[in-house]
């Protein structure tokens, strides 16, 4: 039985007042859920304050992105060793966004992924195709390269210690969400796709769903057996939204 993992990207969004206390309003609902565990990947500068609200609570820490090298001269980079000196548990790599507004490339996405796991942080891995891929059939390919590229450059047990997360670009943001339906064949597809390597990897990894996921839908997506929690954008930034979701795993 795979736990459930619920994580909120909260991206450009928010000052230092408003991250402090959505955190504080998210722990402050969390319950007893034993079946979920729940993270927030806040923007670079409030991780620390972010950190310090959730210290000690089951609500864990990620980051929206991570470098793809160790140190050295990268201007405007953050390193896995500095999200590492804040307790970040999780980071993001090869979202959508990063993808088409700041030129990650499939071999820069996997050299984040390594990157991450040097430090002993686990990397959501996100894969997905656009519209337009979809409409042209080509949604598998896609997400044969996103993960050979990781696969090639970390190796198959390197997905031990990550989670992948399937955002079809298309139901980003937009309020498209695909069918329960839709997301289940691709997360079976992505489970079976990694069983053919590790069987034993592929039973036991969170795949988790993106795009539009809301409180109205989230019940649905979560109860298909290859979808293992949701990487919520817009809906995580209001508490009671978040928690809407987080609980109805
Ligand atoms: C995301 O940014 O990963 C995401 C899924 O966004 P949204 O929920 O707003 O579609």
């Amino acid at each position: 039985m795979r736990r459930s993992l619920v994580v909120g990207n909260w991206k450009m969004n928010g000052t230092r007042a408003s991250a402090e206390s959505l955190a504080k309003g998210i722990i402050a609902g969390l319950g007893s859920n034993k079946a979920a565990d729940i993270a927030v990947c806040a923007p670079y500068v409030y991780l620390p304050c972010v950190g310090d609200v959730v210290k000690g609570t089951p609500l864990a820490l990620g980051s929206q992105n991570v470098a793809d090298k160790p140190s050295g001269a990268f201007t405007g980079e953050i390193s896995a060793a500095m999200l590492k000196e804040f307790n970040c548990q999780y980071a993001l790599v090869g979202h959508s966004e990063r993808r088409s507004y700041y030129g990650d490339t499939n071999e820069s996405v996997a050299a984040r992924f390594c990157q991450a796991q040097e430090q002993n942080i686990i990397p959501i891995l996100c894969v997905g195709e656009t519209l337009e891929e979809r409409e042209q059939n080509k949604t598998f390919a896609v997400i044969n390269e996103q993960l050979d590229a990781v696969i090639n450059a970390a190796g198959i047990t390197a997905f031990k210690a990550a989670v992948i997360a399937y955002e079809p670009v298309w139901a980003i943001g937009t309020g498209k969400t695909a069918t329960d339906e839709q997301a289940q064949e691709v997360h079976h597809y992505i489970r079976q796709y990694i069983a053919a390597k590790d069987q034993a990897i592929a039973d036991k990894i969170q795949i988790l769903y993106g795009g539009s996921a809301k409180p109205d839908n989230a019940k649905g997506l979560f109860a298909m057996p290859d979808i293992d929690g949701g990487l919520i954008g817009g809906a995580s930034l209001d508490a009671e939204s978040f928690l809407k979701i987080y609980h109805s795993i």
